[in-house]
């Protein structure tokens, strides 16, 4: 429990109208998309920059937490105040699109502006901002770069740190930092803004964003590969990737995926199919989107592929996405409980990882549906279980160890877009040795040696 006193003082710096601590603010401000909830003491929404460095320096002197908190739709509790403390938003203040500038393609944004609202805006002055994540509606710049956000176009495009240029953030002490520049190149110094994409909030503030806008394609074609098996979708998604065509998209779904979707949502898809492909490529010419499209038809044929079918026009592409975009909510029909994982490997060894998730499946009689962004290697794991029952929650615990062992052995990470936060936080000691896990605290004494900013995190306590 905050003292009164203290919430006096944030109230002297935002005003009475900026802070929330009654019961029902803290219950809704209490959760993520994990589902999980720890109510913070109060949550404070800072007016801009200067409102973040000096709530920050007074809680660095009281030794108050603080947890940034972007919209709450992250899948590991980064956002969840699991120590108490105040959360900090920006959705209500700071969520403005600073600057478009066309002459260096950049746009420079605060923490709380929408995703999908940063990509509406840039395309209307004819520029693309490409990290797309499936919460592109309603997650923030702030909580990508947090998190290091990637999406349905990171197969061509890449991730978020692949448009990040430059970052102002406020450290523990409330102290400004300004880490890289507007520039195509900069490498004098540390590369600070690499440490802070990704590190979940636990070590400073972030107040503005600089990002990278690339030229927006004119055309974008869809199509779907069906496979009779898994490990053949598996080895046409590499071969596609190596044969000098880069689709913007290789995203997979497995037969239990397929069965799902279509048991909610009727949408026609073949449900004795192994596994499907869904790809998009892009450009400026129609012929040149037909040429990659026959060159991804020709290696999916060559993996087994029984049928590819081309979207004819927008439509058609809206509903083959329409099974893909739905995967995710589909799956409750084989559990109330969902472990949802985003392991990744290199794509060379797919097959082999896919192979080995199912016999974990067999091994615990669990259902664990895939799916994911498999031209990143990327695949979400699902290990649907009846919430209500501890013996079976127990043993879902159990067979996402084997994931992530299995993940881990195969050369691959634990996260590639969800970030550790809590839920992963037990599972650093199996990715990372002594000396990795040792170097990190090390980071985060540097950055904050009183350990008020979003502690109990990334497995660093
Ligand atoms: C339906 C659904 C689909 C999703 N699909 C994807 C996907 O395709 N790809 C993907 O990568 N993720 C996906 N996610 C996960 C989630 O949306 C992302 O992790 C997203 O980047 C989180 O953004 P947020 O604004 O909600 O951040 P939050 O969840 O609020 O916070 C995430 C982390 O960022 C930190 N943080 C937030 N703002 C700041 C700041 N200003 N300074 C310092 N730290 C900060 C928080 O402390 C926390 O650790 C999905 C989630 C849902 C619910």
């Amino acid at each position: 429990m905050i003292e009164a006193e203290h919430l006096e003082y944030f109230k002297t710096i935002v005003g009475d109208e900026n802070i929330y601590s009654d019961k029902a603010h803290l219950i809704a401000y209490s959760y993520d998309a994990t589902c999980e909830h720890f109510e913070p003491d109060a949550v404070v929404f800072p007016r801009n920059e200067e409102d973040v460095s000096k709530i920050l320096a007074y809680c660095n002197e009281h030794k108050i937490i603080i947890v940034p908190r972007g919209a709450g739709s992250g899948f590991t509790g980064g956002a969840l105040p699991s120590s108490g403390g105040i959360v900090l938003g920006f959705e209500k203040h700071m969520n403005k699109i600073l600057e478009i500038d066309m002459k260096n393609m950049v746009a420079i944004v605060q923490p709380g502006v929408i995703n999908m609202d940063l990509q509406r805006a840039v395309e209307e002055a004819g520029l693309f901002y490409p990290p797309d994540p499936a919460s592109q509606d309603y997650s923030t710049i702030g909580g990508n770069v947090s998190e290091n956000a990637g999406g349905m176009r990171a197969a061509k495009y890449g991730i978020t740190k692949d448009y990040v240029m430059a970052i102002r953030a406020v450290l523990p002490n409330g102290d400004l930092i300004k880490a890289g520049k507007r520039t195509i190149k900069d490498v004098a110094g540390y590369n600070i803004s690499g440490i802070l994409i990704a590190s979940e909030g636990t070590l400073a503030v972030l107040t503005e964003i600089t990002l990278k806008l690339i030229p927006k394609p004119k055309l974008t074609k869809t199509a779907m590969g069906i496979f009779p098996t898994v490990k053949d979708a598996m080895e046409a998604v590499y071969k596609t990737m190596a044969s000098g065509i880069t689709p913007v998209a290789m995203e997979f779904l497995d037969n239990l995926t397929i069965r799902a979707v279509e048991q909610t949502f009727h949408k026609g898809l073949p449900v004795d199919a192994g596994a499907l492909l869904v790809t998009d490529v892009d450009g400026n010419l129609e012929d040149d989107l037909n040429f990659q499209l026959d060159q991804i038809e020709k290696v999916f044929e060559e993996n087994g592929c029984s049928e590819f079918r081309r979207a004819k026009d927008e439509k058609e592409a809206a509903a083959i996405w329409f099974a893909r975009r739905n995967a995710s909510p589909a799956l409750s029909i084989y559990g109330s409980k969902k472990l949802n994982e985003d392991v990744t490997v290199p794509r060379a060894v797919l097959p082999e990882l896919l192979e080995k998730f199912y016999a974990i499946a067999n091994k615990y009689s669990v259902k664990i549906p895939c799916f994911g962004h498999t031209g990143d290697g990327n695949v979400h794991t699902n290990v649907m279980v009846d919430g209500s029952n501890p013996e079976e929650v127990k043993i879902a615990y159990r067979a996402i160890e084997e994931v992530f062992q299995a993940t881990v052995d195969l050369g691959g990470t634990l996260s590639g877009e969800h970030g550790i936060g809590l839920a992963k936080a037990p599972y650093m000691k199996m990715a990372f040795s002594d000396a990795e896990m040792e170097l990190f605290k090390s980071i985060k004494k540097a950055f904050d040696p009183n350990n008020i900013l979003n502690p109990a995190k990334m497995g660093l306590d």
